[in-house]
This record gives structure tokens, sequence and C-alpha cells, in this order.
């Protein structure tokens, strides 16, 4: 664990040598203490050096440091914007994690817009023994993408988008099957690919939120979006990528060409590996239609919400095991069930009628339960244009609202709850949908339980029983953990204190509260972990203090991986939190 005091501490130095301009070492180097590769005893290289890597990088070795150092009541503001703040080189969207990490700023970045840039950057780092870090969009929960005296790989610039009518891999042997597919590179945001796919009339297979990349640590470690069982993962999605690893090497690998390496990246994680240069997805025809659920049904006792949370785990076996359904529901102490579903290419007809199973028999009885959902129905080709949502539906969305921003840049509105935020505990597990058929009343009574404590959504497309058998295919082939095929859904909680700053006076996360939702979220989760024995966590969304993490986010995965981490990254160059290879130290 990390002490969370002492990073602050290190991360304030770091912004401060920030400051005082390019050739200037951090302020702790300075006085020969040991560089971020402190295990083997490095300086912290000469100004010479690093004058040296920027002119290799093209004068794009700049300074960074964290937004809200200083920052002004707009800077605060823009704060909330995720587009801004991905703008920045500095800025991440979490502020940190109680007793685990704080936000730091490197005090340099190569500002990529190239491979050979990266390739510097690695030979740089390697070379001076300085901890190396990437950042994409920076939405990582568990603070992967920062840390203190260390020379940061910022991918922000380098997103130019190239569709393929017919992609082969390199190396594919004669008679392979060209796809159609999409290459972006390492910044790409997911908005900017689904914006490219439909313009195309076609689709990718991305996350849920606009912002997050579809080149970094989404797509690295698996990666679920809302129509991951009817797609797969974002992992399964990966045709060919290019990377850079730490000999400075550029591997372009795929199916064919070094299928170890290939098989790593997809599902091995962000940072672990290498750094992905650009990466090439497949593209499906565009879906014809999309139904969301939202609206609610309310309980009048815990005993009703008891009996509806039962109800719910046996629906879904029966109602929403199969590719159509995707997003989620939500549980929690107000006793009520919410709904935010997902149903794709399936009538509207279709949609409701498998809704009516299940509320059906509930609007029987008023006196127990309010049952109030409702839906729209959409041309999926809408799904990502601001301008039906601004006629349709407005509250729906955030649109960018800075002059001269993209006019398609926007997110969803509920994402907003997650930026700036300083987390006391974000866990996951896998629910198996053989322990919904077989014991649904064990899960609801965990379930019940745990809601009484804290919310938390029962996420549909982050498992994927009833994916489909085209995809499912690709997935099997990919690194993620195999007890994901089995589950229905993922459990995910999270609690977090918002818009706080760790360092910045008025604006400190309160410790006691922090303290108190750390516990909270461990009490709550304990529960549905004692009916769920052996469950895996999913690896981007897993607890900062998950036990026995190798097993739980790559379960028989894990040894394949060690074995390819250790031939490609011998020195343990790339080491992240709970990444494979972590449990050894920098050689
Ligand atoms: C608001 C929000 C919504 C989310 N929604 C979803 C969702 O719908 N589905 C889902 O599965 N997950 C979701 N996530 C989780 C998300 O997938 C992870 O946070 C993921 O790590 C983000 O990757 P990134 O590259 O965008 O972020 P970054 O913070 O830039 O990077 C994350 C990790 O990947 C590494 N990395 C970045 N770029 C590269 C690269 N080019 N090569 C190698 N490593 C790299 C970083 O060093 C870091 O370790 C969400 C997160 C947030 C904050």
């Amino acid at each position: 664990m990390t002490d969370i005091s002492r990073r602050a501490l290190l991360g304030s130095a770091a912004v401060i040598a920030a400051a005082t301009g390019l050739p200037a070492a951090p302020a702790s180097a300075s006085t020969g203490s040991t560089a971020a590769g402190a295990a083997s005893g490095a300086r912290w290289p000469a100004p010479a050096a690093w004058r040296s890597l920027d002119s290799q990088v093209g004068g794009r070795l700049i300074r960074t440091q964290l937004p809200w150092v200083n920052a002004t009541p707009e800077t605060f503001e823009l704060l909330k914007n995720p587009f801004w703040n991905e703008e920045q080189p500095g800025a991440l969207q979490s502020t940190g994690w109680y007793k685990a990490w704080t936000a730091v700023a490197s005090p340099y970045a190569v500002r990529a817009q190239s491979t050979a840039d990266i390739v510097a950057a690695v030979n740089f780092a390697r070379d001076n023994d300085v901890k190396l870090v990437v950042k994409g969009t920076g939405h990582d929960y568990l603070g992967r993408n920062c840390a203190p005296r260390s020379l940061l790989v910022w991918t922000h610039d380098m997103r130019t988008i190239t569709l393929h009518d017919a992609f082969l891999p390199k190396g594919a042997p004669a008679g392979t099957t060209p796809v159609e597919a999409m290459t972006v590179e390492a910044g790409t945001r997911w908005l900017e690919a689904y914006k490219a796919a439909t313009d195309a009339g076609r689709f990718v297979a991305g996350g849920g939120c606009t912002s997050v990349g579809a080149c970094g640590g989404f797509t690295f470690g698996s990666g679920f979006g809302p129509f991951s069982k009817r797609y797969g993962t974002g992992s399964g999605g990966i045709v060919q990528a290019e990377i850079v690893t730490a000999d400075g090497k550029v591997h372009v690998v795929n199916e064919f060409s070094e299928p170890d390496l290939f098989f790593a990246v997809r599902g091995g994680g962000g940072s672990t590996y290498g750094i992905v240069s650009r990466v090439t997805l497949l593209m499906h025809p565009i879906p014809s239609t999309v139904g969301i659920i939202t609206g609610s049904v309310t309980a009048s006792s815990d005993a009703a919400y008891r009996e509806l949370i039962q109800r719910f785990c046996e629906f879904y076996p029966v109602g929403l095991d199969n590719w159509h359904w995707g997003e989620s529901v939500a549980f929690g102490p107000d006793n009520e069930l919410g709904f935010r579903l997902t149903f794709l290419d399936m009538p509207e007809a279709e949609g409701r009628a498998v809704l009516e199973q299940f509320v059906g028999p509930l609007r029987e009885r008023p006196e127990d339960f309010t049952v109030a959902p409702s839906i729209d129905f959409l041309d999926f080709k809408n799904l990502w244009n601001p301008e039906f949502w601004d006629e349709h539906d407005p509250d729906f969305i955030t649109r960018d609202p800075r002059p001269g921003a993209p006019e398609h840049q926007f997110w969803w509105t509920g994402n907003q709850g997650e930026l700036g935020s300083y987390w006391s505990g974000y866990q996951s597990r896998w629910i198996q949908t053989e322990d919904l058929r077989i014991r649904p009343a064990e899960i609801a009574d965990a379930f019940f339980d745990a809601s009484r404590l804290r919310s938390f959504i029962f996420q549909v497309n982050k498992g994927l029983s009833g994916e489909h058998e085209e995809a499912r295919a690709r997935d099997e082939q990919t690194a993620l953990n195999p007890q994901c095929f089995g589950a229905s859904a993922l459990v995910l909680m999270g609690a977090a204190q918002q818009y706080r700053y760790p360092g910045v006076r008025g604006k400190e996360p309160s410790v006691p509260l922090a303290r108190e939702l750390a516990d909270t979220v461990n009490d709550a989760m304990d529960i549905i972990k004692r009916a769920t024995p052996g469950a895996g966590s999913y690896s981007t969304e897993a607890d900062f203090f998950l036990e026995d993490w190798q097993e739980a986010q790559w379960g028989s995965n894990y040894a394949r991986l060690l074995r390819i981490k250790r031939r490609y990254d011998p020195r343990n160059f790339f080491r992240v939190h709970h990444g494979v290879g972590s449990e050894q130290r920098k050689q």
C-alpha cells in the first residue's frame, strides 16, 4: 500500500520543479536523492540529457503540473469538463484514492506526435532509470497514469483515424479474408471513433463514456461497452496493434505476427507490455435500432424491496440473458430498482414485452410497488448525435460548452458524477448467471443487505453470459478472465467525494468522510463477496486493495500473461499497480 502523505509530498516537489524551467531537475534530485527508478539508486538525469531528449522529440518535451494547483475559479469550472481536462498534460479525471494514491504531475512530458517520439521517451527513461508513465485521457481509477518524478508520455495529440474497407493484418497468409477496420492513434477518444464509424455507416465496439480512450487502458484491459454482449469486448475487437516495448523496438502484432504479445495486448492491461502507438479495430455493419429503458420500480417497504430484488434475480436468466441487452439496473437504500437498460436490434414492441414480463405482475400490486419505467427507441445512427439529443432529451447529454469546441463533442450527463473524484472505494465482482438460476434467494439476500449500506449497479454488459457467438469466438482468444463468460453482470460499487483536490486549501477531501465511505463500501461489498466465493473482478474497475489480484483479474490466463511479460519486459520496466508482473520489483 502506498503511503498517501508521502506521495502527496513528492507530488508537490515535482510541481515546484515543473515551474522553474525546462532544464531544472526536481527538488529532491538536486539534493542527490534517487530518482523514480529508485530501486537501482539512479540519479535524476542532468539538464543536458533532458535537452538532448527535447531535441530528439522535436522540442516537444514539456513541463507539466496539476491544473488545480494555484488555480483560478474559472479553472475549477473548466475542470468539470472532461474534454478540457484531457487537453491538460498534467490533468487526471480522478484526484486520488484514500490511502491508495494521490494525483501527481510528472515534471516532464513528451507530447508525443509519432511512434518515434514514444520510442525516444522509452529509450531515455530506460537508459536514465527514470520511471515512465503513459496517459491518453487520464481516466484510470487506480492512478496508473501518473507517478512522482517520472517522465510522462502524453498521447493526446495522436488522434488520427483511418478507415479500411479491406484490412489484412501484417503477415496474414494468402487466403486470409480481409475485414473492415479502423486504425486509431493512441490519443483517440471513443466519441471520435464512434463518429468516424457512424459517418461511414459502420460500428466499432467501444466504451460507454464518450471521453474514454479507444487505444489505452480500456482497450488493453478488456473494455466493455453498452453492446458488449453483441459485439464483444474492446480487446476482442483488436485486429492489430503497434507497440513499443521496453527495449525501444516497434512491434506490429496480430494473430499471425507475435501472437503471444498480441494475446497480452488484448486484455493483459495498459502500461504493462509497452506503449501502444496505434491499434486497428474491427468494424461492423451499423446496428439498426436501440431502445433505452430508464425510470424505476420503487418498493413501499423493505420486505417488498427484498422480494423485488429476488424477482429481478430470477428474471435475468429468462428475460435478459441474451446479446440484445446491455447497461444496468441499480439497487440502493431508497428501495428503488433503477433502470438504465438498452436493447439492441430488437423491435420496440418486443423490448416492451420483455420489460412487461418483469414489471407487469408488480404493477398489479400498487400497494407494494410504484412502477414507472419509460422507453426511448431510436435509430442507432442517432446514438452519438448530439443534435438528436438536443431535440429529444437535452438533459441526457452535456455538450462541450466552450466556444470553438468540436460541434459533436459531448458527454453523457450521467458520467459527470465521476469527474474530479477523490475515491474512497471502487470495487467490482462478476455474478454468475448460474448462481441467479440456482440460488436466487441467496443472491437476493446479499444484494438486499448490501443495498442497505450503499447503492450499486448490476451492469449486464460487463458480464458476457448470453454473448453473441460470433463475438464470443473473438473474446475467447483474449486475456479476459474466463469467469466473465458465465457472468450475467458485473456488480460495481463506488464512493467518492467530488471536486475535491488534495493539497488545495478549501478543496481538500475530508479524511473522516473518506474513511467512513471506504468502510461502507468494504462492508457492503463483503456481503456480496461472501455470497459469491471466488468471483473475479474487472481489472480496470477493481479495488486498489484487491487481494489475490492476479487470480481475481485474469483467472487462468494469468500464468501465460506473466510468461509473456517476462519475455518482452524481463527487467519489469513497465510496472503498474496490480498489473501483470507487478508482484516483482523492477530489475
Ligand atoms: C467516466 C468513466 C467512464 C468509464 N466507462 C467505462 C465503460 O463504459 N466501460 C469500461 O470497460 N470501462 C470504463 N471506464 C474505465 C476505463 O476503461 C478505465 O479507466 C481505463 O483505464 C481508461 O483508459 P484510458 O486510456 O482512457 O485512460 P488513461 O488514464 O489515459 O490510461 C489508463 C491506463 O492505460 C495506460 N495507457 C494509456 N494509454 C496507453 C497506451 N497507448 N499504451 C499502453 N498503455 C496505455 C495508462 O498508463 C494507464 O495505466 C470508465 C472510466 C471513467 C472514468
